[in-house]
């Protein structure tokens, strides 16, 4: 981006009505959290654990994590970053924890289910977690929340850890469905279009065959948001950070249902503020 759009995209972005939609940034790695500072990011909204567990011959450790976790609160100049727990699964496989062949990846033991199946590793990101929001601004959120039991075990392990915020992941169609039951347990709720649309729609993320079904903002998708919104009320704040928010003409839709916060990739910020600023 040139200096003068640059200088722009940094400025709040704020509807014609007044009010003002953070806009963050999804990130997958310390160069992308840079990026999303350039782009002139309010926050990191989505920090992808995953880069720092696939691909390796074991799980990083406490201390590793605490460093890659620092490194991208600094990256974006002490703006708040929202880590999100491993979402690993025989979707995304880790070697280190082989795990047995699933007909429907998808449908198996991912997310917070694997963390809650590997709960050594879990306890050991939480604490991770739990060190670098003691230094600066951070939110823990869980992706792949099913039942309130599962929010609520999660947030035993996390233990007492005053300042962090804590929220997790709408993107199972039963948690969009049930979200006041969730909300005691949340600071905030984050909506993952990806996975809500492919579960919402029965059709697999990804697949170009399907994209008459699942490409925009399906009906019984944005119906799902406008649920959780109405749930969440003043109570708790509502983000998404699914591919969605990245379209901008998506953006008045999810606004008017009751988003208040978007992540997108590094480079659409400017973008995605620009149709804030026009909504
Ligand atoms: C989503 O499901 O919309 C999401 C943001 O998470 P991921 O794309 O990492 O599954
Ligand atoms: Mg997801």
């Amino acid at each position: 981006v040139r200096d003068d759009a640059r200088a722009v995209a940094a400025e709040p972005a704020v509807t014609t009505k007044g009010v003002t939609i953070h806009v963050g940034a999804n990130i997958g790695s310390v160069a992308e959290a840079r990026a999303a500072a350039a782009n002139g990011a309010d926050l990191a909204g989505l920090v992808r654990t995953e880069f720092l567990f696939l691909d390796r011959d074991e799980a990083p450790g406490e201390d590793e994590q605490v460093a890659v976790y620092r490194a991208i609160a600094d990256a974006l100049g002490g703006r708040r970053i929202v880590l999100r727990t491993l979402d690993a699964g025989s979707d995304k496989p880790l070697p280190y924890l082989p795990a047995p062949p699933e007909a429907n990846p998808f449908l198996g033991v991912r997310g917070i289910r694997h963390s809650l199946a590997h709960r050594a590793m879990f306890a050991e990101q939480l604490r991770a977690i739990v060190r670098v929001a003691r230094e600066t601004p951070v939110s823990v959120m869980f992706p792949m929340i099913t039942k309130v039991e599962e929010l609520i075990e999660a947030r035993r392990m996390l233990g007492d850890a005053a300042g962090l915020s804590v929220g997790m992941m709408v993107e199972v169609p039963a948690a969009a469905l049930r979200a006041s039951d969730f909300i005691p347990y949340v600071d905030f709720l984050s909506i993952g279009t990806n996975d809500l649309t492919q579960y919402t729609l029965a059709a697999e993320r990804g697949n170009a065959g399907l994209l008459t079904l699942s490409a925009g903002l399906d009906p019984a998708v944005e119906q799902l948001i406008q649920q959780v919104c109405r749930a969440a009320g003043d109570r708790v704040t509502v983000a998404v950070c699914g591919e969605l928010a990245a379209d901008a003409a998506v953006v008045p839709r999810l606004l008017a249902a009751g988003v208040r916060e978007l992540s997108v990739a590094p480079a659409l910020v400017p973008l995605i503020k620009q149709a804030v600023r026009g909504t």
